[in-house]
């Protein structure tokens, strides 16, 4: 199977949940394969965030914006705070770099563009995200500052949080 430069689908959400993090999805093998990103992301080369690998999301997770409900996993404050697709650029199969540990994206995001890297840190779950010098990268400038509000809704946190949980049907 060769996809290499497919178009798959990229989610960056903000979640408060015991602490702020930042999760990153990107679809891969019929799954989101998805990071939590403490810190976010980060468009200086220079600065390597840690990312560490957690449980797949199925595909109809679809970006959620909203109030997970006391005592439910993942139980907080979630904003889309980018979306958008992504290809990745050194590997023909996903699998091949994520068995290796090492993962070159192109991104086109609402707020992320150009290419990052996920590298594995040997035996474990900790990958770091980097940004590439590819002529879109921003030294010393902070886009989770800059740009802190919702690609989906152009919402905060605080008005997120306002609209209350959001219970699934099943
Ligand atoms: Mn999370």
């Amino acid at each position: 199977m060769k996809d290499h430069g497919e178009e798959r689908r990229y989610y960056f959400q903000k979640h408060r949940a015991t602490t702020l993090h930042y999760d990153l999805r990107l679809e891969m093998v019929g799954m989101l394969k998805s990071w939590a990103v403490p810190k976010g992301p980060s468009l200086d080369p220079a600065v390597k965030r840690l990312a560490v690998m957690v449980e797949d999301h199925e595909l109809s997770y679809d970006g959620f914006e909203g109030v997970i409900p006391e005592g439910k996993y993942g139980a907080g404050t979630v904003m889309l705070w980018d979306y958008g697709t992504f290809r990745i650029l050194d590997n023909d199969e996903p699998m091949a770099g994520l068995k290796k540990g090492r993962l070159k994206f192109a991104v086109s995001g609402e707020k992320l563009r150009g290419t990052f890297s996920l590298v594995r840190m040997r035996d474990t779950k900790n990958w770091l995200l980097i940004k590439s010098r590819d002529g879109q990268e921003k030294p010393g400038y902070d886009i989770t500052e800059d740009m802190p509000d919702s690609a989906k809704s152009g919402k905060s946190m605080e008005e997120i949080a306002k609209t209350g949980p959001v219970f699934k049907k099943d």
